[in-house]
């Protein structure tokens, strides 16, 4: 491909004339592997992007998907209906924690964030607390790109080219400590980071405050898991103040830490659940909101010919999305998929670990099949982590993530433990090029 030819497609997240003159290009994909247009097979430790838990090219989800377009393409889902997305919902509410058995369907992670945040805020206002509208993400969090998310959200260089925001937001510390460095699975530092959640009801009060949101364990921010006990002390904050606690679970939805969903994992139930990617393992957009009964039972009390929730996309629903989560369900439950991140996770953590060796490397984090190696910063702030990444593709045909100085790794959920070493060996070998 010319790079001319590369010109029109104005690339999301990437520096785009760096891409374009060496470009990295994926053009099909089996299984752990995708192959790039030059025709090698390249070892996926990164499920795509957090999306294919599944492996990839799986029959069942095309399959499906192709069915379903011949049967129905579109139908609506505002006052009118199809059975997909019930069929859908009811099944998914099998594997959310308990008393959560609504779900909201949107096409994006972004969308599943924003979606969050309005059922949190029109909440309130329907239990007639109208003044609890201040929303608390946390710094290094990042819940999309749509404006609430970045709202909430606690990465610089997502908020600061776009105008003020939301109004009304604050920000909890970054959960981490130093001590916490080379930490294996939850770390034992930090917890008492969660207090700061009382400081700011008592700057606030909390009959001002709707929501707070956190990922559980934080992806593009770097890839930090909670301290232990961390997210249990912000549960029992917010319950007592009656502040809705949202977990971010586009990423560790689906199986990616060893249980459905984090917070299965973590034993912490929280008030909203946002899910999207592994959802259809990446196949088509989708994305799933999951709320408790309360929430959901606090909009069906006016007059039933109302609109309760003024809110939802065209496209929530789409029949195509659902028969692709669906059969993509199917997967997850026929191949046990959702337990393969803690049958896997002393595999690889030995392996990551093993890294540590490496002078160049500052910290090594991991949990499930979630992992993430972090450089002492070089001459400039992330050259080593996209050297690294550059490597892994062009020497390796491994595709890792960077982010910053962080090599993020996150693999479908499908692979072998030689595979995993082949992965880890591979990062070894671009290390040693730093
Ligand atoms: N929330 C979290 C935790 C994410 O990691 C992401 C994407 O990586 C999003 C939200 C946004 O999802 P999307 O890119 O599908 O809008």
């Amino acid at each position: 491909m010319s790079s001319t030819s590369l010109d029109a497609f104005w690339m999301p997240f990437t520096a785009n004339r760096q891409f374009k003159s060496e470009p990295r290009l994926l053009v099909s994909a089996e299984g752990m592997y995708y192959k790039s247009d030059d025709g090698r097979s390249i070892l996926d430790g990164t499920a795509g992007l957090w999306c294919t838990n599944a492996g990839h090219g799986r029959t069942q989800i095309s399959e499906a998907v192709s069915k379903q377009i011949h049967e129905l393409d579109f139908a609506p889902t505002f006052q009118m209906g199809h059975p997909l997305p019930f069929e859908l919902a009811q099944r998914l509410v099998k594997h959310s924690p308990e008393g959560m058995n609504h779900v909201f369907f949107t096409n994006s992670g972004s969308e599943s964030v924003d979606t969050a945040l309005k059922i949190a805020l029109a909440y309130h206002k329907a239990k007639g607390n109208g003044s609890k509208t201040r929303l608390i993400g946390r710094e290094k969090g990042y819940h999309g790109t749509n404006f609430g998310g970045i709202s909430v959200g606690g990465l610089g260089n997502n908020r600061r080219f776009f105008g003020s925001l939301l109004t009304g937001v604050d920000h909890l510390q970054h959960a981490w400590t130093p001590e916490n460095t080379f930490s294996k699975g939850l770390p034992d530092h930090g917890v008492e980071l969660a207090e700061e959640l009382n400081s700011m009801i008592q700057l606030h009060g909390a009959e001002n405050i709707a929501a707070v949101i956190v990922e559980p364990v934080v992806g593009s921010g770097g890839v930090y898991m909670p301290p232990q006990g961390y997210l249990q002390r912000l549960r029992e904050i917010t319950a007592q103040n009656d502040i809705l606690l949202i977990f971010d679970e586009v990423i560790t939805g689906y199986g990616r830490v060893g249980t459905a969903f984090a917070a299965n994992r973590m034993g912490v139930t929280p008030d909203i659940i946002t899910t999207a990617k592994g959802l259809t393992n990446g196949a088509i957009p989708m994305g799933a909101v999951f709320v408790q009964d309360f929430i959901h039972d606090a909009f069906m009390t006016g007059p039933e010919e109302v609109i309760e929730l003024f809110h939802g996309y065209t496209y929530s629903g789409h029949p195509v999305a659902a028969a692709a989560a669906l059969a993509t369900l199917d997967i997850y439950e026929q191949e046990n998929l959702f337990d393969k991140a803690i049958e896997l996770e002393n595999h690889w953590q030995k392996a990551l670990h093993s890294l540590r060796e490496y002078d160049v490397v500052k910290d090594i984090r991991n949990y499930g099949l979630v992992g993430a190696v972090e450089f002492h910063q070089g001459d400039k702030l992330g050259e080593r982590g996209y050297n690294a990444f550059n490597h892994c593709f062009w020497k390796e045909n491994t595709l890792v993530r960077c982010t910053g100085d962080v090599i993020a790794m996150s693999p479908p959920l499908i692979i072998s433990e030689n595979q995993i070493d082949e992965l880890i060996a591979s990062l070894g070998n671009a290390i040693k090029t730093l």
